[in-house]
């Protein structure tokens, strides 16, 4: 049992790790990843041992909620306008702190009086650190140090000390004056750290606006019919097998298949196919699409979560929710890191007291503990993920996972299999020769009834012949289909066979009567099929397929980017080869089987990583076999159980486009790392103090609190700058 549950009140990449380990730790709990970039947790679990509500109630019991299904977008805006009443409430207070205690920098003299102006002070600072609760919350509820306790430290410390200084000026004793103080720095902290949030909730709303679009498409009311009445209804409570009646340029809001009437349909926002498809008696529609001019009743056949559309929103989700294998490496030194800076923070602190004074060492320590919170690091990969996931999506592209993704931009070899992939599938007897004076109806009658049972495109361009002549096509008695080689049928003591020249050597049939003829047939990149009755051969085929229109562009596109392209196809070598040529393809594996592909995937691996483009029916195995498997399919029936990425789309230039992507999203993981990392080696040493020497001053705090917002904030920016360039 799988469950994704939209989570509220995350709000650092360690509180996911926190909900993680915590449901990781449930007995029952098979597997638990929490995505802080878009708030959701996807939990694997046995029903037996664990129920749903005890794993909302972990979850609730470490502090963060659960929210129900379909109010995720609402639940984000709540958070964002939390977040933002918080923030000025921040600044309204900050401000007169500011003017309280360096007003003199701005030309503002104010002739207060010691005491109130300390007063007012602590005042607007115990606003503003109810503002920031939750960081103190959360960051000492756990035993763990998380990134909150590095604010709330940072924050804290100030706070604390400029008590115990507020305390004796207001006695009149030590002689301190309010320059001594330092709560501006907590205001500042806190100010900037909630301006960061703010906009991180902001940004995060761009982020998933690919599956927000997607969930729009289906409409929230539909018509049925009930006892021959036309009754609108919601569409959650369509049942199957319902009526539904779609009108004119409405939109449709399940899958099921048409009882009456013809119309057109706006497939593009699942096929990606342009042009409105004609719809009559019998076809299928498929929820999400947009009907045209014409009107018509369909029955439901698949509702709510089964539907073409709710299974594309689901795989982008789970792959937006999946971590990158980069990720556990950010992961791993996150862990590490949030003590580490404690720790250094203490140091630093001890140094400066022994080598200049404890108020002076307060500066560097606070400022390290907020600069070196590492925010942007955990937002790093998940962001790029999910813009490039949704950007992808958009396409017709799906990533299954973040893997995917990564292994995308690491491919170096792209094999492709040649039938339905290359080329279109829409196949074609073009030639027939028969011997033994057999009639040419009887030949294709006997083949058509050995192939009516296979779902092979070569099969289907029997069947359709054997229709065109309007032969009728009794079922054949036994039917066995040999993968990558043809079928064996029987019917009325018949022996057919039909399939390629190794077919026939396997099974000892001589072919030297019909070798001239096959040569002539190959030599114009037919492929050949050889109908066998009693081992005597009765005739042959040559069946085209016409090349797609921009498999030629999407092979040279790879061939520049100094991919190898191989073409790996149970078809002859000949027919192989002439498409090969069609398409600049120079590396051709031709006349193997199925599990031979799978063992030839196997051998590529060695030399590179491999991607194999197949159309997902008879190529699974070699599909999951390579490094990544690329599935190209007709959108409707999508193989979305075979591959690592699915196309909907027909198109071979969407291979190209989905390894860019991929690229593309790894090029943006990598400089938002670059950057989070870096920010943090530049910073800390200077927060330490390392410059104080030369230059005679500190990294003040509030500074570091706005350089830290900044970077979390510029990370997600960055990643939403892919959706300009794509
Ligand atoms: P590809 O690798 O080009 O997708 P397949 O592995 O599906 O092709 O099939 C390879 C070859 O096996 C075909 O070219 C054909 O000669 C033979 N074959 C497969 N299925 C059938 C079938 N149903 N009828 C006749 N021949 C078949
Ligand atoms: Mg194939």
């Amino acid at each position: 049992m799988q469950n994704i549950l939209s989570l509220g009140g995350m709000h650092c990449a360690s509180c996911a790790t926190k909900i993680e380990e915590a449901l990781q730790k449930q007995k029952g709990v098979e597997s638990a990843t929490v995505n802080f970039a878009n708030q959701k947790a996807i939990i694997a679990y046995d029903e037996k041992l664990i129920s749903l509500k005890k794993i909302e109630q972990v979850i609730l019991h470490l502090g963060y909620g659960v929210i129900k299904p379909g109010e995720e977008e609402f639940a984000r805006k709540q958070e964002q306008e939390t977040w933002k009443w918080r923030f000025f409430i921040a600044l309204f207070s900050t401000l007169p702190i500011f003017v309280l205690s360096h007003g003199d920098l701005i030309g503002i003299n104010l002739t207060l009086d010691h005491e109130i102006n300390t007063i007012a002070q602590i005042f607007f600072t115990t606003i503003i650190i109810i503002c920031g609760g939750t960081f103190f919350v959360n960051g000492f509820k756990s035993i763990k140090p998380n990134m909150d306790t590095l604010v709330a430290l940072g924050s804290g410390v100030a706070y604390l000390y400029s008590m115990y200084v507020a305390y004796y000026l207001l006695q009149n004793i030590r002689g301190y004056t309010v320059h001594d103080l330092y709560f501006e720095s907590t205001g500042f902290i806190l100010l900037f750290i909630l301006l960061g949030k703010w906009l991180e909730f902001i940004t995060k709303g761009k982020t998933s606006e690919a599956i927000k679009q997607l969930l729009t498409l289906t409409p929230q009311q539909a018509i049925i019919l009930k006892e021959g009445k036309e009754i609108t209804v919601p569409v959650d409570q369509i049942q199957i097998n319902d009526f539904v009646v779609i009108k004119p340029g409405a939109k449709i809001p399940v899958d099921g298949i048409i009882l009456e009437g013809n119309s057109t349909v706006d497939e593009s926002m699942i096929t990606g196919e342009s042009i409105p498809v004609e719809k009559k008696k019998k076809d299928k529609v498929i929820a999400g699409t947009i009907n045209q001019n014409g009107t018509f009743t369909f029955k439901a056949q698949k509702i709510g979560k089964d539907t073409v559309l709710s299974h594309i929103i689901q795989l982008v989700e789970q792959a937006q929710n999946s971590k990158a294998p980069i990720q556990s490496f950010v992961d791993s030194i996150a862990r590490i890191f949030v003590p580490v800076v404690v720790i250094l923070a203490v140091l630093v602190f001890f140094y400066w007291t022994a080598h200049e004074s404890f108020t002076l060492a307060l500066t560097p320590a606070i400022a390290i503990l907020i600069i070196a919170c590492p925010c942007a690091m955990g937002l790093a990969t998940p962001t790029a993920v999910m813009v490039g996931s949704g950007l992808a999506a958009h396409k017709g592209i799906l990533f299954k996972s973040s893997r995917a993704i990564q292994k995308a931009s690491e491919i170096q070899i792209v094999v492709f299999d040649k039938t339905g992939t290359l080329t279109q599938g829409k196949t074609e007897i073009t030639e027939m020769h028969t011997v033994h004076g057999f009639h040419p109806k009887d030949v294709i009658k006997l083949a058509a009834i050995a192939e009516k049972k296979s779902e092979h495109p070569l099969a289907k361009a029997v069947i359709k012949a054997a229709q065109k002549a309007k032969i009728e096509i009794p079922d054949p008695e036994k039917f066995q289909a040999i993968p990558g080689k043809g079928v064996i049928a029987s019917y009325l003591h018949k022996r057919i066979l039909v399939g390629n020249i190794t077919f026939l050597k396997e099974k000892k049939i001589p072919i030297n009567t019909i070798e001239e003829e096959i040569e002539k047939l190959v030599s114009r990149g037919r492929t050949i099929l050889i109908v066998v009755v009693n081992e005597k051969i009765i005739g042959l085929f040559g069946i085209a397929d016409l090349i797609k229109d921009d498999a030629k562009e999407a092979v040279t596109a790879l061939q520049n980017q100094g991919k190898k392209v191989i073409l790996l196809t149970g078809d002859n070598e000949r027919t192989a080869q002439t498409v090969a040529h069609q398409l600049g393809i120079e590396h051709v594996i031709a006349e193997i089987t199925p599990e031979q592909k799978y063992e030839k995937i196997k051998e590529l691996k060695k030399e590179g990583h491999v991607a194999m483009v197949g159309d997902g029916i008879n190529d699974a195995p070699s599909l999951a076999q390579a490094d990544i498997g690329i599935a190209i399919g007709s959108g409707t029936d999508v193989a979305i159980e075979a591959g690592d990425i699915v196309l909907l789309r027909n198109n071979v230039m969407d291979v190209v486009h989905a390894l860019n992507l991929g690229s593309y999203t790894v090029r943006k993981i990598k400089q938002n790392l670059f950057w989070a990392f870096a920010y943090n080696i530049i910073a800390i040493p200077i927060a330490a103090g390392v410059l104080y020497p030369v230059t005679g001053w500190f990294l003040q705090p509030w500074i570091a609190a706005l350089a830290m917002s900044f970077s979390s904030v510029s990370v997600i920016g960055n990643a939403l700058l892919m959706k300009i360039k794509y």
